[in-house]
């Protein structure tokens, strides 16, 4: 194996170590300590059950990578509308905002036609809002917007969160980078979402780019040609 193949196995394998150290520390417990009361028990299965979504969703975007990686990742290109998918995943992603305390809102500024692989893009769209979510603390706000510019299409997703420094602004869509490690971890973050997202923009020969403040909040900026 080359080096760098050793490298995704190595940090593949130490994403999935994670979230299983987790499970066997709580099923000891579960095990070990006696008596425990019910609510806790229920607890202790609660969390081992979100690790193994966890787990779920790492190999899920491990998966995709080894698709794009081998040329396998086809496209299923389709006729569909373009604002309505965003107006979507905008929906979809309401009840987490709400939750997170995060005002999230659109401007779908015109209807737009698209040839392309609808679920993939719909993954790209979903990602950027969630990340601009899990990234923005409690109070801030979420935009949305796309707009036609000549034979683009062009979606903006702006926060008022965290920001990512300038220095580590060239790094975010490499694989298993993320910014602040522990704070990434404990949203459930792999560093695996915006490399896959870039991945298929490109098969797109669209372009994804991001502009941000640490401390204001980011912009990320996907173009694609229509
Ligand atoms: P993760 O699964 O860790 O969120 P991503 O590949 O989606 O991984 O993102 C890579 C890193 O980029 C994240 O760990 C985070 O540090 C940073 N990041 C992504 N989106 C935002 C955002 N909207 N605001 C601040 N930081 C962000």
């Amino acid at each position: 194996m080359d080096r760098s193949r050793n490298q995704f196995v190595s940090n593949a394998s130490h994403e999935l170590k994670t979230p299983l150290s987790t499970i066997k520390i709580l099923i000891e417990t579960l095990i070990y300590q006696d008596p425990m009361d019910p609510g806790m028990t229920k607890e202790f299965l609660g969390n081992i059950n979100s690790e193994i979504d966890r787990l779920n969703g790492i190999i899920s975007d491990l998966l995709s990578l080894v698709s794009i990686d081998s040329g396998e990742m086809r496209l299923k290109r389709e006729k569909f509308r373009l604002d309505d998918m965003v107006r979507d995943c905008t929906r979809k992603l309401a009840p987490l905002a709400r939750e997170r305390g995060i005002e999230l809102e659109e401007t779908v500024r015109d209807a737009v036609e698209i040839t392309a692989d609808k679920s993939k893009l719909m993954q790209v769209v979903y990602n950027v809002i969630d990340n601009a979510i899990k990234y923005t603390p409690r109070a801030g706000s979420v935009h949305v917007d796309m707009a036609r510019a000549g034979k683009r299409a062009v979606i903006r997703i702006s926060d008022t969160g965290i920001g990512i420094p300038e220095e580590d602004q060239k790094h975010i869509f490499d694989r298993f980078y993320r910014v602040d490690k522990a704070r990434s971890r404990e949203t459930g973050g792999t560093g695996l979402g915006l490399s896959i997202v870039k991945q298929i923009v490109m098969l797109h020969n669209g372009t994804i780019s991001v502009n941000s403040e640490v401390g204001k909040g980011s912009t990320f900026t996907i173009e694609l040609p229509l």
